[in-house]
Formats: C-alpha cells, sequence, structure tokens
C-alpha cells in the first residue's frame, strides 16, 4: 500500500479508538494501543495485492519527489489539519497522530534502513522478511517499479475508497 492508503487506515484506527475505547483507559495506554495497532494494519493492508508509483531513492527526480512527499507529508498533514479544526490539541487528536505514525512506521523504517545501510541482527532481518516477502507476496517477477513492487493499476481503487472512508469518518464521525 502507498503513504496516502496507510495515512488513511491510521485515521479509521484513530477514529475507531475515539468511539470505542472505553474512558477509564488512560491516554498513554490509549496512545500506546492504537500506536501498535497502526504498525500492525501496515503489514495486513501491505498483504492485500497493491500497486505503487515508481521511486527510486538513490535517483530521485523533481517529480517522484514532489509525489511522495504529497502521498506521505501531503495526505498526513492533510487528515492532521482536519482533525485539529474539529478536536484541538485533545487526546483525541493525539490518538489520530499516533495511529498515522504507526501506520507510516514501517515503510519509514524502511526507508531509513534502505539509505542509511543499518547494520542487521535477527529483528531487523524478521521485519525485512515480513514486509518485503511475506507482506508483499504478490510483487511479480518483472517490474518497472524499483525495489520490485506492483505497479499502480486500475485495482488500485480500494487505496482510493479507503481515504474516501477515512475522509468521510474523519469529517462525520465522533
Ligand atoms: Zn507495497
Ligand atoms: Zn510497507
Amino acid at each position: 500500500m502507498i503513504g496516502f492508503g496507510h495515512t488513511s487506515t491510521g485515521v479509521l484506527i484513530g477514529i475507531g479508538a475515539i468511539q470505542f475505547l472505553p474512558e477509564k483507559i488512560s491516554t498513554p495506554t490509549q496512545i500506546f494501543i492504537v500506536s501498535l495497532l497502526g504498525v500492525i494494519s501496515h503489514y495486513i493492508t501491505d498483504f492485500i495485492p497493491h500497486g505503487h508509483y515508481a521511486i527510486d531513492p538513490e535517483k530521485l527526480t523533481k517529480k517522484s519527489l514532489a509525489l511522495f512527499t504529497l502521498d506521505t507529508l501531503g495526505v498526513a498533514m492533510f487528515f492532521l489539519l482536519i482533525a485539529l479544526y474539529k478536536y484541538g490539541l485533545t487526546s483525541s487528536f493525539w490518538l489520530i497522530a499516533f495511529a498515522i505514525t504507526g501506520a507510516q512506521l514501517p515503510d519509514v523504517w524502511q526507508g531509513i534502513n534502505k539509505l542509511t545501510r543499518i547494520k542487521q541482527n535477527t529483528i531487523t532481518r524478521f521485519e525485512s522478511y515480513l514486509h518485503s516477502k511475506i507482506a508483499h507476496w504478490h510483487n511479480p517477477p518483472n517490474t518497472p517499479i524499483p525495489g520490485g513492487g506492483r505497479p499502480w493499476s486500475k485495482a488500485d481503487i480500494w487505496q482510493i475508497s479507503i481515504f474516501m472512508f477515512a475522509l468521510w469518518s474523519v469529517l462525520f464521525i465522533g
């Protein structure tokens, strides 16, 4: 799943937490729960066959960088501004912010890992296997996408529907 899909899933987790987590659970615990659910949601949604756009971190063009920034920071800021307008700086806002952060974390980690070549250990190797091999079982053998993803196609309407659902939820629920 590309950035905006993970961000949208994070928004849905945040809205769900605001609706359903009992008030007697302390705010730090709620924040921990949504962050963890965000991370888990990342692997689950990556598991569903999805397309990517081409971006090569070693050969960035202005266009690919603009698309990437819009897809990641742009969409996250868009949702956070709506949440801020709706809730102010309350725990509800932070639940959405941390759920988005959790949902983005595995890709942020993968990016840092690729760019800085951090020394690998059992945990990072397991994450890489889970993320690239198991969750991305659907990557085709030959693809123009650097890093080997399935290219964006009409089937990716499902990623857009999650975005629309998240937008509807943040505007009209709670
Ligand atoms: Zn993917
Ligand atoms: Zn991912």
